[in-house]
């Protein structure tokens, strides 16, 4: 089954506190949103890359048209408006959109293909991990509402994968500004969306250590390919 995947590289990226948009930043040797194109041009399903950036990045971005064979398109206010507009640009002929953020550089092919396994069944297909750490609710300010029970709580990621016509059917309603993930709008329709466990190595980068981190990861990686072993795997 072919699929589009929209790359959403529109955002600010306040919470990084750097001038440049992190997602353009320099991350071994590849700008950040790189390593997720070249993680979904491994997959051959993948028939088309639809690139979302800040308006003002489009004419700077043109050159990697050339290079990856990829639509670049310029993003919005909100994530939803930049996978809105990046929706607009996904070829008739298409069965499954993929969104994907390019805050997470460290997507494997593997992944994306699980994710891919999945959607075929159902409505929409998410990557996600299982709770970690106890999950505590607040009231008020700082103090405990309550503790839930962690065996059902999962951290959604991205890719996220839909059936196009649901995809496109949801995104022509009015969205609410506290949406951060498109499965959120599939799921309020009634849809099915399935929970594709995934490895915490696909964090998204939001603060300075996470980049240090994925620096670090990708590193390893790289010399595990070199050496054509793989001892990262065992950590
Ligand atoms: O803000 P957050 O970290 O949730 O963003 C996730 C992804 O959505 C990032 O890759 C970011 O560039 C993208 N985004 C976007 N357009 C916006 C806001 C965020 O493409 N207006």
């Amino acid at each position: 089954m072919n699929f589009a995947v929209i790359i959403v590289a529109g955002g600010a990226g306040k919470r990084f506190g750097s001038k440049e948009p992190k997602q353009f930043l320099l991350l071994n040797r590849k700008k950040m949103f790189e390593w997720s194109i070249i993680a979904f041009k491994k997959v051959k399903q993948c028939s088309q890359i639809v690139l979302v950036v800040p308006q003002y990045k489009l004419n700077e971005m043109q050159k990697y048209k050339k290079i990856y064979g990829i639509d670049i398109v310029s993003g919005g206010k909100e994530r939803y408006n930049s996978v809105q507009n990046g929706l607009q640009y996904v070829k008739n002929n298409i069965d499954i959109v993929a969104v994907h953020d390019a805050a997470r550089p460290l997507i494997t092919e593997t992944a994306i293909k699980e994710v891919l396994k999945s959607v075929a069944k159902y409505d929409g297909a998410i990557l996600a991990t299982k709770a970690k750490d106890t999950i505590k609710v607040s009231k008020g300010e700082n103090s405990i509402f309550k503790t839930i029970d962690r065996n059902n709580i999962w951290q959604a990621q991205t890719p996220q994968m839909f059936k196009t016509n649901i995809l496109k059917k949801v995104y022509l309603n009015k969205i609410s500004k506290n949406i951060t993930d498109d499965a959120q709008l599939v799921e309020n329709l009634g849809k099915k969306v399935i929970l594709v466990e995934g490895s915490n190595e696909n964090f998204k980068i939001t603060k300075p250590l996470d980049f240090i981190l994925a620096q670090y990861i990708l590193k390893q990686r790289h010399y595990d390919r070199h050496m054509k072993r793989n001892v990262y795997k065992s950590f």
